[in-house]
């Protein structure tokens, strides 16, 4: 595999709580990609959410788990809650030509008409927000904003398409090319009042911002590239490769929880174990598919 030089991968964790085994598999495994390619690994806190991430307490016990662990990362540590002027201006652009729109819609609303799909007959499972406030008339959407209705910003996926078609990107693992086809995507929310950005948009604005040209990150956001790959080509920022890793699983298969005591490293080095024991385990589990022997013996 021929990668453009110097490879820039980062970690980027959401401070929600302990530092746990996933994270110690998705670090390491950005450091690695660093490493073999003679490139750098940067540490982004992806700690936009105000409710779920802003405890610094948390934070430190994160940063000081890695430092035991023995993970190191390379340059500053960005905070995503430093840089809401940069998602403010990405947003601008995108209003700018069009492709924002206000959406009315409660969650419970929205939840509502999920429910209403999946009960009709033959009804595919539903998990994506219809479009709804799409093609509100304009002096409805007018007379809300004008009242302070609360809503969202979302990204009308099919003007996305006529904007820049299907775009490509390419995963180093065994994915290869893949193609974006936007108005297969949802009109995501990019955001909201209470929420300067979404993390979708967040995590394109940074990763080009940052020089990072790897995206290295787990399976469970495999769904999100197409959208990040939109959002890219409608910025016009730089197409970073991408690899997506195992996950974690326990020993029927399942994904591990976060909130699984058994994988957070703070109550491993409680236990007694050491960093090498630790990352044995996470060694192991990369071997045998994401397989982890829980608890740690
Ligand atoms: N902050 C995300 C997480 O904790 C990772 C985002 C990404 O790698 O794109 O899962
Ligand atoms: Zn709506």
């Amino acid at each position: 595999m021929s990668l453009r030089f110097p490879v820039t991968t980062r970690f980027a964790p959401t401070p929600s709580g302990e530092l746990h085994l996933g994270h110690v598999l998705a670090a390491w495994e950005a450091r690695r990609l660093a490493d073999v390619h003679g490139g750098r690994c940067l540490l982004r806190i992806e700690d936009l959410d105000a409710a779920r991430s802003r405890d610094p307490f948390v934070l430190q016990r994160m940063l000081n788990d890695l430092e035991w662990i023995g993970l190191h990362f390379d340059g500053e540590m960005v905070r995503q809650s430093e840089r809401t002027a940069a998602y403010s201006c990405a947003l601008d652009k995108l209003r700018a030509v069009g492709l924002l729109y206000p959406c009315f819609c409660s969650r419970a609303e929205i939840r509502a008409e999920w429910e209403g799909i999946s009960r009709a007959p033959h009804g595919t499972p539903y998990r994506r927000y219809s479009g709804h406030c799409r093609s509100l008339p304009g002096d409805l959407v007018e007379e809300k904003l004008a009242r302070g209705v609360p809503h969202a910003w979302r990204i009308d996926m099919r003007r996305v398409q006529d904007i820049i078609g299907c775009p490509t990107w390419e995963d180093i693992g065994c994915r290869g090319v893949q193609r974006c086809v936007p108005s297969a995507c949802e009109d995501v929310v990019l955001a909201r009042k209470d929420a300067p950005a979404s993390y979708h948009l967040a995590v394109v604005v940074d990763d080009a911002w940052q020089g990072v040209n790897l995206v290295s990150r787990g399976e469970d956001l495999l769904g999100s590239t197409p959208i990040h790959r939109a959002l890219q080509g409608v910025l016009a920022l730089p197409v970073p490769l991408y690899a997506h890793h195992i996950l974690l699983r326990d020993a029927t298969g399942r994904r591990l929880a976060k909130r699984d005591q058994s994988c957070s490293i703070r109550i491993l080095r409680d236990q007694g174990f050491c960093r090498q024991q630790v990352m044995a385990a996470v060694h192991s589990a990369i071997k045998e598919g994401g397989r982890c022997r829980l608890p740690l013996h």
